[in-house]
């Protein structure tokens, strides 16, 4: 049994009191011990506490806290780092992409140097969209918790059928998961793939889509014009076009609460309140959005409503590192009247990706816990000053996280 001390301990995320919308906050408890015996969680809380029951701690000089979720990703993608210039929008950063990725082979060395970093960026959880499942032996192999979402697209009969065929081949052909780790089909986005697989594969189990991240989005479902048309044959031909007042629209009667929304940045109310109400959980990547759109999606108002939130890096293709707490704090800047207290939770939502125990100190568990040393600071705001000292900053793994034993 080891126990620690620290003088700030964050056990996780805490439902707001009542009932209501209210969004999670940060748990903080300040001089705080921790309990492991091994990875596993005996007791964390107050110092006094767990010292009369399991001894005394050994002091960090640190802050501790649960390990964090990347809730979306494409590692597959790491040879792309800084490779497709943003601004402009979505259309036209899918312009560019394409080509790109055509260019490059992916690159096992570099998917392997992405899974380092998630671990020094303190991340026990994963949700990785993936066209090739090439991240899948570097994830294993990493220990990494979470979901690999295999995406279909395709707007024509014969691509999306060419699609499935493929990804059902890949699946065969893939090694098993890891413990922990499970691989779904998943649409990837309304422009880009047919209305009826689209609904099918929401409605199917967990599923994860791109949803919402670009105006354009919203002028091509809504009269099949703007630049996603010139795109067509490039994200899979022409076909049923999607059509409705908004994406989210779109997806209205398929999303439900195992379903991952990631961007959410050109909401209406109506949007909002679909999300809301679906319970399906929006995964913010702000700095990819900045990157291609030079906008942030619209924090205060999804946490005002009651959206259930995640966060994400995207690929390091759009994003400068794979770093949760990177885009936290990018979100703090842009909404400083947002307490970092309710920007933690986001990095903690394991169940957004299947991972339930990872992201809170919950006794009986192994859901990987992380320490950032303090120096002597003792700052006022723990968690702001989490996340700027975490945001490229590399933790100290007390203990690893461990996936929970299959019944
Ligand atoms: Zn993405």
């Amino acid at each position: 049994m080891r126990v620690l001390g620290a003088p700030f301990l964050f056990t996780g995320a805490e439902p707001a009191p009542g009932a209501g919308h209210a969004p999670p906050t940060a748990r903080l408890v300040a001089d705080g011990a921790l309990a492991l015996d091994g990875d596993t969680v005996v007791a964390a809380g107050p110092r006094a506490e767990v010292e009369a029951a399991h001894g005394k701690a050994e002091p960090l000089d640190a802050v501790v806290l649960p390990a964090l979720v990347n809730a979306h990703t494409h590692l597959e993608l790491s040879h792309l780092a800084g490779q497709v210039p943003g601004g402009g929008g979505l259309p036209g950063w899918i312009g560019r992409f394409l080509p790109a990725r055509a260019a490059a082979p992916e690159n096992p060395a570099l998917v392997e140097r992405a899974v380092t970093a998630l671990r020094a960026h303190g991340v026990a959880a994963v949700g990785e969209v993936t066209n090739t499942l090439a991240a899948l032996p570097a994830m294993s192999r990493a220990g990494m918790a979470g979901r690999l979402y295999l995406e279909i697209f395709g707007l024509s009969a014969s691509r999306i059928a060419a699609a499935r065929r493929a990804a059902l081949e890949m699946l065969d052909a893939s090694p098993q998961p890891a413990p922990g780790l499970e691989v779904v089909l998943s649409p990837h986005a309304v422009y880009s793939t047919r209305p009826a697989v689209v609904a099918e594969l929401l409605q199917a189990g967990p599923a994860s889509i791109h949803l919402a991240e670009d105006p354009a989005e919203r002028t091509f479902v809504a009269s099949g014009a703007g630049p996603f048309g010139p795109l067509l044959g490039a994200l899979g031909g022409e076909g049923d076009r999607p059509q409705g007042r908004s994406p989210v629209a779109c997806v209205a009667g398929s999303l439900h609460a195992g379903n991952l929304a990631v961007h959410a940045v050109d909401l209406d109310d109506e949007d909002v309140e679909v999300l809301r109400r679906s319970g399906a959980t929006a995964v913010l990547c702000p700095r990819s959005n900045f990157h291609i759109g030079g906008k942030l999606p619209d924090l205060p108002r999804l946490l005002a409503a009651g959206v259930r939130l995640a966060v994400g890096t995207d690929s390091l293709a759009s994003s400068p590192s794979l770093s949760p707490l990177a885009e936290l704090l990018a979100l703090s800047r842009g909404y400083p009247q947002v307490p970092a207290a309710r920007l933690l939770p986001l990095a903690w939502n394991g169940g957004a990706v299947g991972a339930h125990r990872v992201g809170r100190l919950a006794p009986g568990t192994a859901p990987g816990v992380l320490a950032l040393p303090l120096e002597g600071a003792r700052p006022a705001d723990p968690a702001a000053w989490l996340l700027a000292a975490g945001a490229e900053g590399s933790f100290r793994w007390l203990a690893r996280h461990r996936p929970e034993a299959s019944a």
